[in-house]
C-alpha cells in the first residue's frame, strides 16, 4: 500500500533526507517535508518539550507535529552512529522516545535505528527491515538501497562543491522550492562591507547543519555574511581528509561525529592564510559544542596569525538586532586582520 511519509525539516534531515527519500520513493512511497522553520513551529515544539532540551530538538518536535495530520507516518530515526567508532549526540539517539512521549498526536512513527559503530551488518539489517514494512520483495529493497547510496554520493558532491543542503536538494529535484533566505533589506543590511584589497573577505562558518542552514534557527547568518560582502566557507565544503587530519591534532580523539568535524574544520580555518575570520554558531544547552567552542577559542589565541574567532549562541530568546550588531563588529575585526 502507498503511504505518505513525513520528514521533519530539522536535525540531520539536512544531511540524510536525499538518501532516505530515494530509498522510500524507490519502494513506491510518497515523501513530504515539513515547511521552513517559523516562530509558530518553534513555539509548538517548546510547548511539548522539557526546558533543558536544546533549540534544534525543540524545533524538531514542532516540525514533527506539523506533519501529524497529513502523513501516515512521521520519520524519526534513532541515529546512534554513522561511522565506525564514533557516535551522534545522545539526544538524537533518544529522539523517537522523546517524540513518542511528547507528541501524542502523532499516530505512527517510523524509527529505524542507524548504528554503524561496529560494522555495517546491523545497519544493512535495519535498512532491509525498514524496506520490508513496504514490500516483501528483497530485490526491490536492494535496488532502493543502491539508489539511496548513489543519491547520497551525488548530494555530498554538491555540498563539497559549495552548495548549501537545501540548494543541493533543489538541484537534485528533491525539494520543490529553494530556501528563501530573505532580501537584503529584510535582513537589515544596507551596505556590503568592502574589502580594501582585491580579494573578498573569507569567513569560515562553523555549526551544526541544522543551525547554520536553517535560516530561522541560524538567524540567517550565512546570508547576512554574504550580503556584507564575505565569501562564506563551511565545514561541508572541506574534504573529509582535511577534516580528519586536523581533528587528529586533538590529544584525545573526539568520538562525536559532528563534533569531530567541527573541530577539524575549525583547526583548519584557524591556520594562517585560510580564512580571515572564523564564526561558530552554537545552540544553548549543547553539550558537545561547549567543549568544541572552548578548544577552538584556545586555538585561535595560540595560532600564529590570531584569526578572529567568535561564537554566537542561539536559543529561543535570541534577538535579531543583537546578532546583527555582533556580526558587523566581527566583520570589522576580520577586515582589520586581513590587512595586517
Ligand atoms: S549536538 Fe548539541 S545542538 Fe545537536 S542535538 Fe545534541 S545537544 Fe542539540
Amino acid at each position: 500500500m502507498r503511504e505518505t511519509i513525513g520528514f521533519p525539516r530539522a536535525l540531520l534531515f539536512y544531511y540524510y533526507y536525499p538518501a532516505w527519500r530515494a530509498f522510500f520513493e524507490s519502494l513506491g512511497q510518497i515523501c513530504v517535508v515539513s515547511g521552513e522553520t517559523t516562530k509558530a513551529v518553534i513555539d509548538s515544539g517548546i510547548k511539548v518539550t522539557v526546558d533543558e532540551a536544546c533549540l534544534p530538538v525543540k524545533a524538531f518536535h514542532g516540525h514533527a507535529l506539523s506533519l501529524s495530520d497529513t502523513c501516515d507516518r512521521v520519520f524519526v530515526p534513532r541515529l546512534v552512529s554513522v561511522e565506525k567508532k564514533a557516535y551522534i549526540c545522545p539526544k538524537l539517539m533518544g529522539l523517537p522516545d522523546m517524540v513518542r512521549q511528547n507528541c501524542s498526536g502523532i499516530r505512527r512513527i517510523l524509527d529505524p535505528c542507524i548504528d554503524m559503530s561496529r560494522n555495517s551488518r546491523a545497519y544493512k539489517r535495519e535498512v532491509y527491515a525498514t524496506g520490508r514494512l513496504f514490500t516483501g520483495n528483497g530485490r526491490k529493497i536492494h535496488a532502493a538501497r543502491e539508489r539511496a547510496k548513489q543519491t547520497y554520493q551525488a548530494f555530498a558532491k554538491l555540498l563539497q562543491g559549495g552548495l548549501a543542503p537545501i540548494d543541493a536538494m533543489t538541484r537534485l529535484d528533491l525539494l520543490d522550492t529553494p530556501g528563501d533566505n530573505g532580501s537584503r533589506s529584510s535582513l537589515g543590511i544596507s551596505t556590503p562591507a568592502k574589502a580594501e584589497n582585491n580579494r573578498p573577505l573569507v569567513i569560515g562558518l562553523l555549526g551544526h547543519p541544522y543551525i547554520i542552514y536553517d535560516s530561522f534557527l541560524g538567524m540567517n547568518v550565512m546570508e547576512r555574511l554574504r550580503l556584507m560582502g564575505a565569501h562564506v566557507v563551511t565545514m561541508d565544503m572541506l574534504s573529509p581528509q582535511v577534516i580528519e587530519q586536523e581533528a587528529a591534532k586533538s590529544k584525545k580523539r573526539v568520538f562525536w561525529t559532528i563534533g569531530r568535524k567541527l573541530l577539524g574544520a575549525g583547526y583548519y580555518f584557524l591556520k594562517p592564510g585560510i580564512v580571515d575570520g572564523c564564526l561558530l554558531m552554537s545552540s544553548f544547552a549543547c553539550g558537545p559544542d561547549a567543549f568544541i567552542g572552548e578548544f577552538l577559542q584556545q586555538e585561535s589565541i595560540r595560532s600564529e596569525r590570531q584569526v578572529p574567532f567568535m561564537t554566537i549562541t542561539v536559543d529561543e530568546h535570541t534577538g535579531e538586532a543583537g546578532v546583527l550588531t555582533r556580526l558587523e563588529a566581527f566583520i570589522d575585526i576580520s577586515e582589520r586582520s586581513m590587512l595586517r
